[in-house]
């Protein structure tokens, strides 16, 4: 097959499996709580191989204690790390909380900006962080290659045995509609938690996608 044939049938694949993601998972969303931009920049730091559930916890008393950019920006990195600690890596997790809610406060009034090359200068903040505040706080088009993403894309054959994640996000940009682009990494995430798992076998018996995937039953 042309490299031309071989991308459209990428696309038409991705447009199916879109809908199915759509009708399976319609609410899908970020499992991260935030209120307000900067929370949710804090708390992808903090998700770095830790779970959402505990980082939902764990920003809580955080929040207690400093309830604002402002607050966080004069807080010594020490005790953001006391605070931090639970979800792994808190000394480099609160250095670098601590430098970006510096930079909000002296450089953008206290706000997050909605540039993605801004968010990337950020201390602590990768493509996949920048997309997720792009789509998820500005609704601008994302593609976030977390690890659900890039285990599911791969197995649905929309990308053929590429793990680094910028590699899978640009192959991904080629074949998802942009509006499409963040819920359907969301919902990639949900369907890789229950059916398409990573430390069991897949449950490709109950998937939605089954009759699409390149990998179903293997
Ligand atoms: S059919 Fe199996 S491998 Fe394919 S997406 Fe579904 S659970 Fe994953």
């Amino acid at each position: 097959m042309t490299e031309e044939k071989e991308g459209l049938k990428k696309k038409e694949l991705a447009l199916k499996l879109i809908e199915r993601l759509k009708t399976a998972y319609p609410d899908a969303g970020c499992t991260l709580d935030y209120d307000d931009a900067w929370k949710l920049l804090v708390s992808v730091r903090l998700a770095a191989q830790c779970t959402d559930a505990r980082v939902n916890v764990v920003v809580e008393k955080l929040y207690e204690q400093f309830p604002d950019v402002a607050a966080l920006a004069a807080a010594e990195p020490e005790e953001i790390e006391a605070i931090v600690r639970p979800c792994g890596l808190g000394r480099s997790k609160a250095r670098d909380i601590s430098a970006c809610m510096k930079i909000l406060n002296d450089q953008y009034q206290g706000k997050v900006p909605g540039d993605f090359d801004a968010l990337l200068k950020l201390p602590g903040v990768g493509r996949k962080s920048a997309n997720l505040i792009m789509g998820d706080v500005f609704q601008k088009p994302a593609i976030v290659t977390d690890t659900h993403c890039i285990r599911l894309v791969n197995r649905m054959g929309l990308v053929d045995g590429i793990r680094d994640p910028k590699k899978v996000e640009m192959a991904l940009w080629k074949l998802i509609p942009p509006k499409e682009g963040s819920d359907f990494c969301h919902r990639l995430v949900c369907h890789g938690r229950d059916i398409c798992t990573a430390r069991t076998k897949p449950h490709c018996d109950r998937c939605c996608v089954s009759d699409l995937c390149a990998r179903a039953g293997v």
